[in-house]
C-alpha cells in the first residue's frame, strides 16, 4: 500500500506483530485512538480491551476471534471507546497481520449526510419542477392571446404583405407553443411525473393523421413521403396516443427539417406478439444532411445540438431527442440511430404496446387446430382405414393392385423417385402378409431404390405371383 494512501485513508490501518504488539500506525489511527506520540510498540491488549478479557486470551486467539465477528469496540488513550467495523488480513512481510477499522459513527453520518444531499436535491427539483410550471403557464397564457388576435385579424380585409407578416407572427407563436410543451414535458419526465395513458386507439388512424399532420411542411419543401405499416398489426391497440404521435412528430419533423431534396420514408412492423402484448418497431429514414458519428454520442441528452451554426441555421432547443428518448424508454422500448454525414439518417425505436386482438399467428393456429379436430375420423372411418391395411381384406385388394399398376409403369417409364413411393405404400399395404410376400416387396422397393430396371421388373413377377398364389389360397380357404 503507497504512504499516501494509507495516510490520506480515514480507515485506521495498524500493523501488528505475532506478540500483538503495534509495529506502524497510519495517521487515522493515532487521531482515532489518541495517540499523538504514535503508536509503535503498544499492546493490542490496551486497544481490544474487550476481547483480551477472556481467560489465557493471545493475540491469535482475539485474531481468530476477530475474523468471526466482524465488528467489535476500539479503545482510546484516554479511556472513551468507539465500535469499529474491521478487516483482517494475516501474514504480511516478515509474517506482519494488519488490521483494517472504521469508525462506525462516520458511516453513520456518511449515511445521513447522503439522505441530506438527497434530500436538498429532491427539494430543489421540486421547487424548479413547480418554477417551470408556473412560467411555462404564464408564457402559454399571452401567447393564446396572440394567437386567437392573429386568427381574428385573418378574417379582416389584407393586403397579401399584411396576410403574409400575419402568417409568419402564427408560425412563431406555434413555434414558441412546441419550445413551451417541450421544456414542460422535459421537466415532468425528469421528475419521473409524466405518466402514460392506457387507452384503445386505432393504430392506422393514429399513424395516418401523424402523415397528416406533417404533409404540408413535405409538401412546401417538395419532399417525397412513404408510409409503410405492416398489415400484422392489430387494427386496435392499447397504449398513449398522444405521446406515441408525439415520438413520431418529433422525429418525421427533424426529418423533414434537416432534409432538402430527397424523401422521408416510414416504416411500422410487428415485431413480436405473445398474448395481449405486442412490440411494434418503427423506423424515420430521411436523405438528408445525416449526423456524424462523434456527434451521435451527444444527441440524445438534453439540450444538445450537433453544432451551433446548425442552431443558428435551424433553430430549436435540442429538447426534442431527449424527451423523445425518455418516452420511448417509458413505453418500454429503445431508441437507435443510424446516420452518416451527408447521407441521411435513420432514427428507429421500438415500444410496447398491448391489445385485446390476437395476432395472426395465433388465429392461424386456433384455425388449424380446428380444420385439425373436423378432420379427425368418426369411429367409422377410422375402421374403413383399418379395413385398407388388413392384408386379405377387399379393401386391401382393391389398393394393392391398383399400386402394383402404377408402379409398373412408373418402373417402364423410369419415373424412380414415384417408383419409389408406390413400392413403399405396397409395403404398408402387405404388412400383414406372410415373410415370403414381405420379403419379396422388400427386395423390390430395394432394387426401384437401386434404379435397377431388369431386377426391378424381375422382382415386380416375383410380387405379382405370391400375391396371386396369395389370392387363390386366401379365395380357396373363404370359399
Ligand atoms: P430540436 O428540438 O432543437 O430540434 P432535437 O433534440 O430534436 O432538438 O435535435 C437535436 C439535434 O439533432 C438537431 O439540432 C440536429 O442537429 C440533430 N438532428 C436531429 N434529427 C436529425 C436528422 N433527421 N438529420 C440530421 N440531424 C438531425
Amino acid at each position: 500500500m503507497t504512504d499516501e494512501l494509507m495516510e490520506g485513508t480515514l480507515e485506521i490501518i495498524l500493523q501488528v506483530d505475532r506478540n500483538g504488539k503495534i509495529t506502524e500506525a497510519n495517521r487515522s489511527a493515532k487521531e482515532e485512538l489518541g495517540y499523538e506520540e504514535g503508536l509503535f510498540g503498544t499492546d493490542m491488549k490496551n486497544i481490544l480491551k474487550k476481547e483480551y478479557e477472556a481467560e489465557g486470551a493471545d493475540w491469535n486467539s482475539v485474531w481468530l476471534q476477530l475474523e468471526r465477528t466482524g465488528d467489535t469496540v476500539f479503545y482510546r488513550k484516554n479511556g472513551t471507546c468507539f465500535k469499529a467495523a474491521i478487516h483482517l488480513t494475516r501474514g504480511g512481510e516478515n509474517g506482519q497481520d494488519f488490521v483494517f477499522a472504521l469508525n462506525m459513527e462516520y458511516s453513520r453520518e456518511m449515511e445521513h449526510e447522503v439522505a441530506r444531499v438527497k434530500e436538498q436535491a429532491n427539494q430543489a427539483m421540486a421547487v424548479r419542477n413547480e418554477f417551470v410550471a408556473n412560467v411555462t403557464h404564464e408564457l402559454r397564457t399571452p401567447l393564446n392571446g396572440i394567437k386567437g388576435h392573429v386568427e381574428n385579424l385573418k378574417d379582416t380585409c389584407l393586403t397579401s404583405e399584411q396576410r403574409r407578416t400575419l402568417s409568419i407572427v402564427e408560425h412563431c407563436c406555434n413555434s414558441m407553443s412546441s419550445i413551451i410543451n417541450n421544456i414542460l414535458d422535459f421537466s415532468r419526465l425528469e421528475s419521473g411525473k409524466l405518466e402514460l395513458e392506457k387507452r384503445e386507439f386505432e393504430f392506422r388512424k393514429m399513424m395516418d393523421y401523424v402523415a397528416e399532420t406533417n404533409m404540408a411542411a413535405i409538401n412546401e419543401k417538395g419532399l417525397r413521403f412513404y408510409l409503410n405499416v405492416d398489415e400484422d398489426i392489430p387494427k386496435f391497440v392499447i397504449g398513449d396516443e398522444l405521446r406515441l404521435s408525439q415520438i413520431l412528430n418529433n422525429l418525421i419533423s427533424n426529418a423533414v427539417k434537416f432534409t432538402s431534396v430527397g424523401f422521408i420514408r416510414v416504416e411500422v412492423t410487428r415485431t413480436l406478439q405473445f398474448n395481449d402484448e405486442l412490440e411494434l418497431f418503427f423506423m424515420v429514414m430521411d436523405s438528408g444532411i445525416g449526423i456524424s458519428p462523434e456527434e451521435q454520442d451527444r444527441l440524445f441528452k438534453s439540450f444538445s445540438q450537433v453544432d451551433a451554426s446548425i442552431t443558428r441555421q435551424y433553430g430549436g432547443t435540442g429538447l426534442g431527442l431527449a424527451i423523445t428518448r425518455e418516452l420511448v424508454e417509458l413505453m418500454r422500448g429503445k431508441i437507435y440511430l443510424e446516420s452518416r454525414k451527408g447521407n441521411g439518417s435513420n432514427f428507429s425505436f421500438s415500444v410496447r404496446l398491448n391489445t385485446t386482438q390476437v395476432s395472426p399467428e395465433l388465429e392461424a393456429m386456433r384455425k388449424d387446430i380446428a380444420t385439425f379436430l373436423e378432420q379427425v375420423k368418426s369411429p367409422e372411418e377410422l375402421e374403413k382405414v383399418e379395413e385398407y391395411y388388413r392384408f386379405g381384406s377387399e379393401e386391401n385388394k382393391k389398393e394393392i393392385d391398383s399400386r402394383m399398376e402404377k408402379l409398373i409403369l412408373c418402373i417402364e417409364l423410369g419415373a424412380w423417385e414415384k417408383a419409389e413411393l408406390w413400392s413403399e405404400e405396397l409395403k404398408k399395404l402387405v404388412d400383414g402378409a406372410d415373410t415370403l410376400l414381405k420379403r419379396a416387396v422388400l427386395r423390390l422397393e430395394m432394387n426401384v431404390r437401386k434404379e435397377d430396371y431388369d431386377k426391378s421388373v424381375a422382382q415386380y413377377e416375383t410380387v405379382k405371383q405370391l400375391l396371386t398364389q396369395g389370392k387363390t389360397t386366401t379365395d380357396e380357404r373363404n370359399g
